[in-house]
């Protein structure tokens, strides 16, 4: 089995207007273009109305667009909602689906999340499909069958491996400063690869919450681990790139 390319990705979250997202997407494809060769790959997921003027910025460059969410339809009269295949018309090669800040705030359904999925797969998009468990589900050992269930029940029936990642966000991780102990990353990880049979094989498996130009270096030195998730620490340019440079 050939290795697996590392991936990072930049999850911008609700922050950035024209003018820094700009800044920050050029200031991330001209570090990008000085890395020859480039041995992993990178993305941003900045907010929809960042994605035309980034995805126009990175042209050419080998800094991978993405989208944060998207319909599960492809058009139609949903005010407010972004389809995948119009985040794909404006060059976005993935998109984040299943997120926890969408699970709680939007009370996203594993259901309605696979719909999502095989709408963008569809679409051609790359899903990036978030499982994690809270700090109650961890505390009553209950990781495993959270994270098995959520990951059976999040994809469509008709999963298109190739177009797939697997996030690990453990939900009490996420923006908190605290992580797991790189032991319990590798088992999660480990966990996910196996409930995906032997298709999985090439499925990256990505790790996010809380992660730093700090501690990446420790994460993504675990062969387990196919990239990170980043949120926080990916709107500030140097960070970001510090994170993206521990992939070796
Ligand atoms: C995220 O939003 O996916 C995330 C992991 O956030 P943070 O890095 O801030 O914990």
């Amino acid at each position: 089995m050939a290795k697996r390319r590392r991936l990072v990705v930049g999850n911008w979250k609700m922050y950035g207007r024209l003018t820094s997202g700009l800044v920050l997407a050029r200031e991330l494809a001209d570090k990008i273009a000085a890395k020859k060769p480039l041995n992993f790959d990178i993305a941003v997921c900045p907010p929809a109305t960042l994605t035309w003027p980034v995805s126009e910025a990175i042209m050419g460059s080998p800094l991978l667009l993405g989208a944060q969410d998207c319909h599960h339809a492809t058009h139609g009269a949903y005010t407010g909602d972004v389809s995948a295949a119009m985040f794909a018309d404006l060059g976005c090669r993935y998109v984040i689906l299943g997120h926890s800040e969408r699970r709680l705030a939007h009370q996203e359904t594993n259901e309605l999340i696979s719909k999502k999925v095989a709408a963008a797969q569809l679409a051609g998009l790359t899903t990036i499909v978030c499982v994690g468990e809270t700090e109650e589900q961890r505390t009553s050992a209950k990781t495993v069958e959270v994270i098995e269930q959520q990951l059976r029940a999040s994809l469509p029936e008709k999963n298109q491996i190739a177009q797939l990642v697997v996030a690990y966000e453990p939900v009490w991780a996420i923006g908190s400063g605290q992580q797991p102990e790189i032991k319990d990353i590798e088992s999660v990880h480990q966990t996910i690869r196996k409930a995906l049979g032997a298709a999985g094989e090439a499925v990256q498996v990505i790790y996010g919450g809380s992660v730093t130009p700090q501690n990446a270096g420790s994460i993504l030195e675990n062969q387990e681990v196919d990239g990170v998730l980043v949120g926080s620490a990916s709107i500030n340019g140097d960070g970001f790139w510090a994170i993206a440079e521990k992939c070796r």
